[in-house]
């Protein structure tokens, strides 16, 4: 055919009386015919009809395409009698001669049109397309017993596997004339893969006559579901780049897979063990597989115009879109990465047990790993952390990917200014006083000036020098719980460290403050603001000598706890009665995370003296930035420099700036706000029908569940949060702990968080929370709370 289509409009339309009666005057069987499914061809299931003979051996009657070649049969025949003959430890269909001694048999049909008639023994097992779930063992069998195949088929050749046939995806460019047919969205979504394609190398592929045709439907397994046995229908065979076997493999073997990747890359590894792959090969997989499954919803939109009455034409149409589109949101780096990795062409690439054991040995023992099991994350965009295995994290704890891991923004104006300059705040720069211009128009009148460091235990630290330079004190207010940073002095500030294991205790210039909670703590409702603010009256009539008061503007450590109207503004107005400063945290909080404002102390209605800036400030770049009032920054001047050799340089400017403006042109403090809110309403409906969960909290993207054991007397879930964040993880959702009670689940991920993926949230969420609601479950250890004497207490009203 000048195209190289056999043409689905001229599939043969026998009867399976026909098929019945060809049975029997061709090879003299006597049985019954059924029918099974085939794009062009049509094929019968022969087997005794009378239900006698249970033993019986069962056939295939295969009637080809008008448009079918002789020769291809003749090649398809033999290649079959070759593979029979080969050591693949597959079994394969033998050729039954007719009656009378040909191997092919033309027919009519009731037309007169001719049709070649050929009779197959029937292979026992059952398709990959119907097991499920498929496991890594039989993934791995997929890819070994293909490799066999293409091993045996390495020395096999016939002149009619030298065609131009359109399922080749060399000849893809067939399947891509019938884009115009697909609707314009979903072809903009193609055009990526179809480039991939266009970009491919061939003379780099070694070539061989291949199967072409590992579709799911065409595997044989075992009746266990847990090994290949055959590989079915030859009608695909051409002689080809050898690697498009697999590629074809994998696009089947992704459908319908929460991580696609990660199927494929067991797949990719059975096979590459018993067939190794060059590296040109390992990088082909990708695009080819991408381009199978581009190819068949091309042709399917085709065909779906020639013959719209044949069913099996959008068999997988469906699986093949939603696969695509997961497809097309995946970096199109991290597939190839993957294979690469699976294949031992990754330089420097070593394996999460190889990298463990080097941390073991060689990294300060108090650094530690999230998860029993830990994550070896190697790619991450937008909301999303891709790990080395080919598995895909919905992040929903990473506030310093803060527009979106990897934003093209951010990235090319440090990568810019990396190339130009990088100095310190000793010279004159634009992008300094672009920056701190910038950073300020963000903040209520009083905070006019700007100090920029590396980090926020940096920013803290600075903040402590200047509250106490400004009142030339030492004493320091800090809520429960809290935690500023890393450094000697902050440490000395935070609860959460010097009350926590390895802690010494409080200091004497420390003085703690409750936390306002108002599900767990004394006070709640109307009121519970100016109750808790009241604690710092009193400690300041108590204690006198106060430098600061330091305050996250919403709680992290203390459990992602949203203090309650009134808190911060009593709070300060006691404070600075005593002479203090209040220094409002917002490492965790800035920068448009609330939603309804762009600093969370806002939400309070106050005005702080000093605010401290890090995480998200410059997208994952290490930044810190304390901003304060000119009267105390005029205390701070005192003589001695302030020097910081990297705080301020204009590369971290350039991405602090990005960072601005892809809040402002992505609408993202908008997005926390709608987001947060779905999120929120969502989470109470859950804690609705899950007593697990005891409370919800949150502002914008900054949210907490809190979950109990026990909603009257409270008994924090520890071991139920952990087991959660676990379970989750198992989901593909990346989620932690937080809280002194370590029962609370914290929800904070990148801005571009939508709603979609917080209907996956919710939707993981529940499932999760419902195996593991109090009484439903023995498999969660009840271990004893890590601070044990204040589990089961209620405190609240
Ligand atoms: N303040 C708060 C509220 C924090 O959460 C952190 C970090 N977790 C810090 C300060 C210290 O920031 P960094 O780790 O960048 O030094």
């Amino acid at each position: 055919m000048s195209d190289g289509q056999v043409h689905v409009g001229n599939a043969p339309q026998f009867t399976d009386r026909d098929a019945v009666r060809l049975a029997r005057d061709l090879y003299g069987l006597s049985v019954a015919a059924e029918r099974l499914p085939s794009e062009r061809d049509q094929n019968f299931l022969l087997r005794d009809g009378t239900g006698l003979h249970p033993g019986a051996p069962r056939f295939v009657l295969k009637i080809a395409n008008r448009d079918e070649a002789l020769e291809v049969l003749d090649l398809q025949n033999r290649l079959l009698a070759w593979l029979a003959a080969s050591d693949t430890g597959l079994e394969f269909p033998r050729l039954v001669a007719a009656r009378s001694g040909l191997a092919i048999t033309p027919v009519a049909d009731e037309e007169g049109a001719a049709y070649f008639v050929r009779l197959l023994t029937w292979v026992d097992g059952v398709s990959l397309a119907t097991v499920k779930p498929h496991s890594a063992a039989l993934l791995a069998s997929l890819g070994a017993t293909l490799a066999r195949v293409d091993r045996a088929l390495a020395g096999f050749s016939h002149a009619a596997a030298h065609r131009e046939l359109y399922w080749d995806l060399r000849h893809a460019s067939m399947a891509w004339r019938h884009l115009d047919l697909i609707p314009e969205a979903r072809r903009a979504m193609l055009r990526p893969f179809v480039e991939a394609w266009q970009a491919l190398d061939w003379d780099g592929l070694p070539a061989s006559v291949i199967y072409n045709d590992a579709n799911d439907y065409n595997v044989l397994v075992d009746a266990a579901g847990s090994r290949v046995v055959s590989f079915l229908d030859l009608g695909d065979v051409v002689h080809s780049a050898t690697v498009c076997d697999l590629a074809i493999a994998l696009a089947y073997a992704m459908l319908d897979k929460r991580d696609p990747i990660a199927a494929a890359a067991e797949v990719v590894s059975g096979y590459h063990r018993v067939r190794p792959l060059s590296q040109a090969e390992t990088d082909a997989l990708y695009p080819l597989a991408a381009a199978r499954l581009c190819a068949s919803v091309c042709y399917a939109a085709h065909q779906a115009r020639q013959a719209p009455a044949n069913e099996y034409l959008t068999i997988s149409t469906r699986p093949a879109w939603e696969l695509l589109e997961k497809l097309a949101s995946f970096p199109a780096d991290w597939p190839r990465e993957v294979f690469r990795r699976t294949c031992g062409y990754s330089a420097g690439a070593r394996t999460a047990a190889a990298l463990e054991e080097s941390r073991r040995r060689m990294l300060g023992p108090s650094l530690s790993l999230s998860y029993s099991e830990p994550l070896h994350i190697i790619r991450g965009w937008r909301q999303h952390l891709y790990d080395a295995g080919g598995r895909r994290y919905l992040d929903c704890v990473n506030n310093v990917a803060h527009v979106g891991h990897a934003h093209p923004r951010v990235n090319a104006a440090i990568a810019h200014q990396m190339a130009l300059l990088n100095t310190n705040t000793r010279y004159l720069h634009e992008l300094l006083a672009e920056y701190i211009e910038r950073l300020i128009a963000t903040l209520p009148a009083p905070l006019s000036v700007a100090y920029l460091v590396n980090s926020g235990s940096e920013a803290n630290e600075l903040a402590l020098r200047l509250a106490r330079a400004h009142t030339g004190r030492d004493g320091i207010f800090v809520l429960d719980a809290a935690y500023h940073g890393n450094t000697g002095a902050l440490v000395d500030i935070s609860p959460y460290k010097f009350n926590g294991k390895g802690g010494r205790g409080k200091p004497a210039h420390v003085e703690i403050m409750p936390l306002p909670d108002v599900y767990r703590g004394p006070h709640s409702g109307p009121g519970a603001g100016a109750r808790y603010a009241a604690y710092l009256a009193d400690a300041a009539r108590r204690t006198g000598g106060l430098a600061a008061f330091f305050a996250e503007s919403a709680s992290g450590c203390g459990g992602q706890m949203i203090f309650p109207p009134g808190y911060l503004a009593g709070a300060f107005a006691a404070v600075r009665a005593a002479g203090g400063v209040c220094v409002a945290d917002e490492v965790q909080t800035g920068f448009g995370r609330a939603g309804s404002h762009f600093w969370m102390f806002e939400t309070q209605g106050v005005v702080p003296d000093i605010v401290t800036m890090g995480k998200p400030i410059a997208n994952g770049h290490p930044m810190g930035a304390v901003v304060t009032t000119r009267e105390i920054a005029a205390s701070f001047s005192n003589g001695m420099e302030y020097f910081n050799t990297f705080g301020g340089n204009p590369v971290s400017c350039a991405a602090a700036l990005a960072v601005l403006d892809v809040i402002r042109d992505e609408g993202l403090q908008e997005n926390a706000r709608t987001t947060g809110d779905y999120l929120l309403a969502g989470l109470r409906d859950l804690a609705a029908r899950h007593p697990l969960i005891g409370d919800v909290r949150g502002h914008g993207l900054f949210l907490g569940v809190e979950l109990v054991r026990d909603r009257d007397t409270r008994e924090p879930a520890a071991a139920e949060a952990a087991e959660v964040v676990d379970r989750m993880k198992d989901l593909g959702v990346l989620l932690s702990t937080d809280g002194p009670l370590h029962n609370v689940i914290k929800i904070k991920p990148p801005m571009v968080f939508g709603r979609a993926d917080g209907d996956e949230l919710l939707s993981k969420l529940s499932a999760v929370s419902y195996q593991l609601n109090p009484g439903r479950i023995a498999s969660v250890r009840h271990r004893p709370c890590a601070t044990g004497n204040r589990c089961g207490r209620r405190t609240g009203p």
